[in-house]
């Protein structure tokens, strides 16, 4: 625990997490000053708030020596740790935390599940915390995914279980924070605009294990060769999860294997199986995210009836391969969240064929040929909208037929004028979505309402 009462405490960042540090800081008693790049006009209503509840306001250019004057900063993960005055501090011995760790200190007395990786953490998040929900368990769930954990922390006498999605720059701002069960679910590159290299970045998500000890498990992807190595840096058991059953050479000696069969998985170390049927769950991506998932129930207590409980009744996440309705034998898919390419391919390979792809936007400059590479065979036409139109159309030409929809409102007419009994409507962009939309989320709610319309 941590006695915060009294203390001067800089909270760096005024996003959400940011905000729910203050307001767990003040409950605390603790006093609080708010430090944001951004001045007031644009902060609005956030920062009239913090004000009338007494909170210090330095907005705009930090004001030299504030960071030194105060026993601790809670730094946000969208600020760089790099940014000179963060370093002065630093050098200056001001401890600094991020909110997960500030929010851990009040929590430390309740076992934590901390689920990082590149792709999936949300999805295995949201499915891990059903799992838990399953057994009976009082299930906090968050992190980087929905409510930040330092509003669990308000209200620490309330759960059982803390199932939290951890990004990488969440990792960064750990000190003591000690999940009893730690995922890695896949790394690839991403996020190469904040760090020097892959290996930083895979570096932070190596401190998930940072704090692990006795009595604690780890979890990965056996089938991905950067998260086994990454294992290697375990202080305790590893327990793999793998579609091809024969694990990447060079990573740790496994506790335990979770394999991938027809229609479900094995827990190879229980000798238990376990079915998928749910279609909240199709698609490979998606077996690996549930092999994750019920390694971590599984391991952190929760019998083996309400895991598969769990995985049978757990709803999946808006704008993820989101069913949205079956008409006249068509189904229509909601896949809004996939803004880049490699997204879309883990969509295209979900289903066997007979698919129109709604696709485009703002566009992030990577190559769109692995998705038509893809797309062979399987898409009968590309619908297209937003600004890149016209470099998707260059893509798929000569392989499958575009047409240049403008709108998703058109996209939307088109296929449903196209689409025959047994087709399937993908919405899935491969670009980000701000060119037409506030953001993917908007994209993905105005499909489903023009959906529904039909
Ligand atoms: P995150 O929170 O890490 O962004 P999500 O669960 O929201 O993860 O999934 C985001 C996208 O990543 C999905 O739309 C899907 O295309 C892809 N995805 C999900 N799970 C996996 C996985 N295990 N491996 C690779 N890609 C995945």
């Amino acid at each position: 625990s941590v006695s915060l009462s009294g203390q001067k405490v800089g909270v760096f960042g005024l996003a959400k997490s940011g905000v729910a540090a203050i307001r767990l800081l003040l409950a605390h008693g603790a006093q609080v000053t708010a430090i944001d790049a951004r001045d007031e006009a644009a902060l609005g209503e956030v920062a009239r708030e913090l004000a009338s509840k007494g909170v210090t306001l330095a907005l705009g250019p930090t004001p030299p020596g504030l960071l030194e004057a105060q026993s601790l900063l809670v730094v946000s993960p969208g600020v760089p740790l790099t940014l000179p005055e963060l370093k002065a501090a630093r050098a200056a011995g001001i401890p600094m935390w991020g909110e997960i760790e500030l929010a851990w200190r009040l929590l430390s007395h309740v076992p934590l599940i901390g689920i990082t990786g590149t792709n999936g953490k949300s999805t295995t998040t949201a499915l891990t915390a059903e799992l838990f929900a399953k057994g009976g368990g009082r299930t906090f769930v968050g992190g980087n995914l929905g409510r930040p954990l330092a509003e669990g922390a308000l209200t620490p006498k309330d759960w059982d279980t803390l199932v939290v999605e951890l990004s990488s720059f969440q990792l960064e701002g750990i000190d003591q924070m000690r999940p009893k069960g730690a995922a890695i679910l896949n790394l690839t590159p991403d996020h190469l605009d904040r760090y020097e290299s892959h290996e930083a970045y895979g570096a932070a998500k190596a401190r998930i294990f940072l704090n692990q000890r006795e009595g604690d498990f780890a979890v990965v992807n056996a089938d991905d060769p950067h998260v086994m190595r990454l294992a290697l840096q375990a202080k305790v058991p590893v327990y793999g999860f793998s579609l091809m059953g024969l694990p990447e050479p060079g990573g740790p000696k496994l506790a335990g294997l979770a394999v991938a069969r027809p229609g479900g998985f094995r827990l190879d170390f229980l000798g238990e199986a376990f079915a998928l049927t749910n279609r909240a769950l199709r698609g490979s991506h998606n077996v690996q995210n549930a092999m994750a998932a019920a390694m971590l129930a599984r391991l952190g207590g929760v019998p083996r009836e309400a895991v598969q409980a769990g995985l049978d009744s757990y709803p999946g996440l808006p704008h993820r391969l989101e069913s949205v309705r079956m008409l006249d034998g068509v189904e229509w898919v909601n896949d809004s969240k996939a803004t880049n390419v490699d997204s879309v391919l883990v969509a295209l390979r979900t289903f066997a064929g007979n698919l129109l792809l709604i696709a485009g936007g703002k566009g992030k400059g990577a190559p769109y040929e692995p998705m038509v590479e893809e797309s062979r065979g399987k898409v009968k036409t590309v619908l297209t909208i937003g600004q890149d139109a016209p470099t998707l159309a260059t893509a798929y030409e000569g392989e499958v037929t575009v047409e240049a929809c403008g709108t998703l409102e058109a996209a939307v007419r088109r296929a449903h004028e196209l689409a025959k009994p047994g087709d399937t409507v993908l919405l899935s962009p491969a670009c980000a979505s701000y060119d037409q939309f506030k953001n993917f989320e908007d994209r993905g709610d105005t499909f489903k309402r023009l959906v529904q319309a039909l």
